[in-house]
């Protein structure tokens, strides 16, 4: 390969006056001007190549980083969507429950008792066995309030409502129909059955101590009612209405059966 030429070491060898005379020498000339010239021209073009590089780099990272902050901003919002839904949904079912629910006792309130009973009706309308209600009242109840007050009787009556719960069967429903009042709704069940519900609810009321040394007796009185297949349900919580109040003149703590 031929040895690389500088610059310098070219012009010299032009400039000797032994190759003045040479016939090559303006050809030789205009050649090495001509090289000089690409030459730049070459430069210039990296030189700007490697600055539009440089450009568009800076150019992508500018947008990667603004990409990234979108990216987080989303994943931000999407965290309090997530976090506010969950919120809604849980006020939701606390709403739900409110509207179905007796504040003091905790029990299902009037409203969700008769939706509970439309249901039934429609069930005994498709043949199934008929149902129960039973209308429970405490007995002597504004004694309790007037001899220990009033925050005595509301805890009367929460430890009433739990302990008539706890007598009753999974898809029993006990409700809290008035002051002291409670109406229980027992699907397919016949006299015999329900009777026996009742009394047990009974006589675990009778055994409720509202604290270790106090001596109020609590009792309850109930009035029974079987579902007749096609009657208004009014006419049957009605009925059992009527039997609880001959329980209470039959001298109270007791059980009466509504006639159908
Ligand atoms: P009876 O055996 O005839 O049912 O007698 P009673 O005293 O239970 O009946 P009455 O209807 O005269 O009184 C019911 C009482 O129940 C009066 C009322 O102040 C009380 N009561 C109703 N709701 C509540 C309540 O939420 N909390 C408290 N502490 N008392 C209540
Ligand atoms: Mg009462
Ligand atoms: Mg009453």
């Amino acid at each position: 390969m031929m040895k690389p030429w500088t610059d310098a070491e070219l012009e010299r060898l032009l400039a000797e006056p032994e190759h003045q005379e040479s016939p090559l020498l303006p050809a030789l000339q205009w050649l090495q001007q001509r090289e000089q010239t690409q030459r730049k021209q070459l430069e210039k073009l990296l030189r700007i190549a490697d600055c539009s590089d440089g450009l568009a780099r800076s150019q992508t990272q500018d947008l990667l980083g603004q990409y990234d902050k979108q990216l987080r901003r989303l994943e931000k919002i999407t965290r309090i969507s997530d976090r506010y839904q969950h919120n809604l949904m849980a006020l939701n079912e606390q709403l739900k429950q409110a509207a179905q629910q007796d504040p003091l006792t905790k029990l299902a309130n009037r409203r969700l008792l008769l939706a509970r009973l439309g249901e039934e009706v429609e069930r005994c309308r498709r043949g199934t066995k008929p149902f129960v209600m039973v209308m429970l009242d405490v007995d002597y109840f504004k004694r309790i309030n007037d001899n220990f007050g009033h925050e005595t009787g509301d805890r009367a009556l929460c430890m009433m409502a739990e302990t008539i719960v706890q007598q009753l069967r999974g898809y029993d429903l006990c409700a809290r129909w008035g002051g002291e009042e409670f109406l229980l709704l027992l699907p397919e069940t016949g006299l015999e059955q329900a009777t026996h519900i009742v009394e047990r609810v009974m006589a675990a009321v009778r055994a409720l101590r509202l604290a270790k040394d106090e001596t109020i007796r609590l009792s309850i009185s109930a009035g029974l009612a079987i579902y007749q297949p096609d009657e208004n349900v009014d006419f049957t919580i009605s009925r059992a209405d009527a039997a609880l109040i001959q329980a209470k003149n039959n001298g109270r703590d007791q059980l009466q059966v509504a006639l159908a």
